[in-house]
Order: C-alpha cells, then sequence, then structure tokens
C-alpha cells in the first residue's frame, strides 16, 4: 500500500509500506476522510519529536472498518468509526495508576502513536490498537466534516479548559485562535466562563471565535498581549488562560497575565528549543500561586462518544473549522501544504477520500 509521510526532517512524500497486520485486540481501517494537523507540521518541518524516516502521517480520521481481530467484539467490517488522535494502550497495568492519564500509559505521551511511533492514516490502510477501546461510531447524521474534527480539534481545544480549570463567570484569556484554540473558546464557555478574550489575528480565525463564544478579541500583532490582557481586566490578570498557540515566549506571557492565584491549561506544542522561560518577576520570584498544566488531550472511545455527544446535542459545531475540502488521498499532500503555509483564509482543510 502507500501512504504519505516524513521522510526525513524537512520532506514530505509518498511512502510504500505493507498493509498493516491485525492484531486480536486491533483493527485495520481504510480511510473516509483525514485532517492534516498543526502538530504534523511541528513534526516534519521543526524536528520537533527527533528525526523520523520514511514515517507515514496523519492522527486525525474517520475511517471504514476493513478487519478486526478475533478478540475485538464491538465493531465489524464496515462500520464507520471515528479514530481519536490518541490511542492508549487500555489493557497497560499502569493505567491502573489513577495519577497518570491514559494517555501515557507506556510513558510520556506513549498514547499518541499516528504518526509519531507508527504509520499514521494518510494512507491506504492504517492500524488501531484496542479496537474496542479506541473506536467510537460516526453516530446518524453527523457529517464527515464534523466526525473528522473529534480526533484532535475539538477534544484539545476543550482539554485547554479542562486543564486551565475555569470556573463560572471566569475571565479567561485563550493565547492562539486557530483550530485548537477556536476549540478552547468553546471549552471556556462551556465550561462556564464569563469574559473569553480571544488572542490573533487571522480575520477568519476572529469570525469565528466572536461566533463560538468570545467576548473580546485581542490582536499580538498590535501590541504586547500581557499589557492588552491587563488593560482589559484593570491590571489584575485572567483567572485562566489557555495557551494554544505562538512561539515559546507565550507561556511566560501566560505568566504575566494570568492573575496571582491563577491557573493556566497549555496544549500548545512547543517544537523549538531546549528550554521553555518563566519570568521570575511575573511568578512572583516562583511564590505566585499560579498553576501550569500542560496536557496531551485524551483519546479514547469515551472520550469520542462525550465529543459526539456534544456535537449531536448541538452545543457545538465544529464542522465550522473546515475551510476547504479536497477529494481523494491523492491530495493530501496539498492539504498538509496548506496547514504548513497557513494563509488568512485557512482554518483546517481536510480531505475525503
Ligand atoms: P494554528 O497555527 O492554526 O494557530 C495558532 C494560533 O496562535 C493562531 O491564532 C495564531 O495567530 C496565534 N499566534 C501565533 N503567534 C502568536 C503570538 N506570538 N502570540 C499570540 N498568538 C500567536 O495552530 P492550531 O490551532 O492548529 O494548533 C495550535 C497548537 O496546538 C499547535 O502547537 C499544535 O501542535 C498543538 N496541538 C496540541 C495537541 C495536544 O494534544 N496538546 C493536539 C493538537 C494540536 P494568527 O491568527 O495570526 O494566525
Ligand atoms: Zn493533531
Amino acid at each position: 500500500m502507500r501512504g504519505f509521510g516524513m521522510l526525513k526532517i524537512n520532506s514530505t512524500g509518498w511512502i510504500e509500506a505493507d498493509k498493516p497486520a491485525v492484531g486480536p485486540f486491533d483493527a485495520v481501517l481504510e480511510p473516509l476522510a483525514l485532517a492534516p494537523c498543526t502538530s504534523d507540521i511541528h513534526t516534519v518541518y521543526e524536528g520537533a519529536l527527533g528525526e523520523r524516516h520514511n514515517l507515514i502521517l496523519g492522527h486525525e480520521a474517520v475511517g471504514r472498518i476493513v478487519e478486526v481481530g478475533k478478540e475485538v467484539k464491538e465493531f465489524k467490517p464496515g462500520d464507520r468509526v471515528i479514530v481519536p488522535a490518541i490511542t492508549p494502550e487500555w489493557r497497560s497495568t499502569r493505567i491502573q495508576d489513577g495519577n497518570i492519564p491514559a494517555c501515557h500509559s507506556e510513558g510520556p505521551l506513549s498514547g499518541w502513536k499516528f504518526s509519531n511511533t507508527k504509520n499514521g492514516s494518510f494512507a491506504e490502510y492504517f492500524h488501531v490498537n484496542d479496537a474496542d477501546m479506541n473506536l467510537a461510531l460516526v453516530p446518524d447524521g453527523m457529517t464527515l466534516e464534523q466526525a473528522v474534527m473529534l480526533p484532535d480539534m475539538l477534544t484539545t481545544g476543550l482539554h485547554g479548559a479542562e486543564l486551565a480549570d475555569i470556573s463560572f463567570g471566569a475571565t479567561v484569556a485563550v493565547i492562539g485562535i486557530g483550530p485548537v484554540g477556536l476549540m478552547a473558546v468553546v471549552g471556556a464557555k462551556l465550561r462556564g466562563a464569563g469574559r473569553i478574550l480571544a488572542i490573533g489575528s487571522r480575520k477568519k480565525c476572529v469570525e469565528l471565535a466572536l461566533h463560538y463564544g468570545a467576548t473580546e478579541i485581542i490582536n499580538y500583532k498590535n501590541g504586547d498581549i500581557v499589557d492588552q490582557v491587563l488593560e482589559a481586566t484593570n491590571g489584575i490578570g485572567a483567572d485562566n488562560v489557555i495557551v494554544a498557540g505562538g512561539p515559546a515566549d507565550v507561556l511566560g506571557q501566560a505568566v504575566n497575565m494570568v492573575k496571582v492565584g491563577g491557573t493556566i491549561g497549555n496544549i500548545n506544542y512547543f517544537g523549538e528549543g531546549d528550554i521553555l522561560p518563566v519570568p521570575r518577576i511575573g511568578w512572583a520570584y516562583g511564590m505566585a500561586h499560579k498553576s501550569i498544566h500542560g496536557g496531551l488531550t485524551p483519546g479514547g472511545r469515551d472520550r469520542m462518544q462525550r465529543m459526539a455527544s456534544l456535537v449531536m446535542n448541538k452545543r457545538v459545531d465544529p464542522g465550522l473549522l473546515v475551510t476547504h475540502v479536497f477529494n481523494g488521498l491523492d491530495k493530501i499532500g496539498e492539504a498538509l501544504e496548506m496547514m504548513h503555509h497557513k494563509s488568512e483564509e485557512v482554518i483546517k482543510p481536510i480531505v475525503l477520500v
């Protein structure tokens, strides 16, 4: 079979690979809808995970099952399923340690397999471990555009709101309003935020942020975002900050703009550098009771079913993130390049296969 991926750092192309074999608990799928992710760009063009040779990319997929292992009980060939970006090993004993999120079941980030430690979904066929625990049926009435935004975009954005621990009426700053940050705006709204200050610049993202629940927009190109947030909050700072985009300095900016005792939820993937700076004075010399929680999005079947419930009950329409639709697997490279060189009009391209 063939797939599209990373030949080495800074280089992409088509790769020939064996059709994946199915283990007893696993499934092999063919793609129905695929989306490239900004994380693929960090991986390929910043070498964020280190070198990878001939790795098929793609971790945002809706697929049709072609084969299941002999122990798979709840899915069968032909089923249309949402495939989470994060597919933990649910039979790992480390999952029984309640303090370790499932996505780290076999070590840091170990639940992130596609396009990291194994071939991803930009291929004629792809493999899913522990199918009963990781796949979720596409509900009747959900569009492919909506469904393919669940594996990563919706769940990650909402995780930003979970990590930031937002309470009713809170003032929340969301740094970055690409597709992940836009879903973080939704998360902040669903968690009961009062004010939501959305930080970004592209017009289309700004419009969608307002649609999804932002109450104010801050353009980072118009001046220091810390100054702008402090000015908007009478010098107090935001109760919570969700970091969903930007270079390494945004973490320090988040520390400077969150109030004393406030919480930062980071979902940004810092692709470059060895050290992430935390400002000494903004952190009150280490004594500001400011918390930084950073996390990989949860995956697995229950999480996908919960995301689907939000869509089917009209709490959110993540399909609005999709700005470009390509047809045919051959177009996946073009869609990936669109994510690489994001123009004003691009939020999220997808490929229907
Ligand atoms: P985008 O590149 O589409 O969006 C980034 C946003 O950050 C844009 O709104 C951009 O503004 C804004 N931004 C850029 N520079 C700055 C700056 N200096 N100050 C403030 N804002 C800035 O990315 P995505 O939404 O696709 O992804 C966001 C991040 O989430 C990525 O790092 C991605 O890898 C990561 N991610 C993490 C996951 C997890 O599990 N934790 C899962 C999936 C993704 P502008 O409007 O000008 O473009
Ligand atoms: Zn992703």
